[in-house]
């Protein structure tokens, strides 16, 4: 099976890839992830990647593509915020064919509200709400501290968020044409909200 999770930041698409990753022994691809380990390790790559993430803004076809190229699987995936535009997408199809694109809404009401409560881990990348989901003492459950990503701030999601909005409206539609698009509520519990995706997509 072939996903993508598209949705704006907060919008728990990450956490969804996550859930669906277990429940259909699939592998996640996200380009945010690899960044972020990349600039984490202070690589070459990662001082490229950092500028974008650190403005909110899409990094550049040139360094998204070869990466896409380099680690997309080639029988099952969940994408996790690829494509983000039109280019990407067509680029994305010229590699291979979907089965579904799952689109998690969300409100900017509870985006706003998720900001200063989402802690990843940096180890195994789980995601936890203080509120919501909060973690036993600030620690994930395989043993890591968490932390919170340095593009959770208001300003940088502010961005994020019309980044979101000029980009998605082309993607959506351009899936919605293909008949292979799905939007679900992305402010439901986390666990019902995969098992309704599952539902949908008929596993
Ligand atoms: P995410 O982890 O999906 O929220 O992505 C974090 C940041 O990584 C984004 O704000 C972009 O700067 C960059 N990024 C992730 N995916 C892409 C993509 N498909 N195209 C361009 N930039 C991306």
């Amino acid at each position: 099976m072939k996903l993508v999770l598209l949705g704006k930041p907060l919008s728990g698409k990450g956490t969804q890839a996550a859930l669906l990753s277990k429940a259909l022994d699939i592998s996640v691809l996200s380009l945010g992830a690899l960044f972020r380990r990349e600039v984490e390790k202070k690589s070459v790559l990662g001082k490229k990647v950092e500028k974008y993430m650190k403005k909110g803004t899409l990094v550049p076809h040139s360094v998204t593509f070869p990466f896409l190229q380099k680690y997309l699987p080639k029988k099952d995936f969940i994408l996790d915020g690829y494509p983000r535009n039109l280019a990407q997408a067509k680029a994305l199809e010229k590699m291979c064919s979907l089965d579904f694109v799952i689109d998690v809404h969300c409100s900017n009401r509870l985006i706003q509200k998720r900001i200063m409560a989402r802690r990843s881990c940096p180890k195994c990348g789980k995601i936890y709400g203080l509120d919501v989901h909060p973690p036993k003492e600030g620690i994930c459950s395989c043993g890591a501290t968490l932390i919170q990503r340095k593009d959770d701030t208001k300003a940088i999601v502010q961005k994020r968020l019309a980044v979101y909005t000029k980009q998605s409206a082309s993607l959506i539609s351009y899936y919605k044409h293909k008949g292979i698009y799905l939007q679900v509520s992305g402010e439901k519990n986390r666990y019902s909200l995969t098992k309704n995706i599952l539902k949908k997509i008929s596993y």
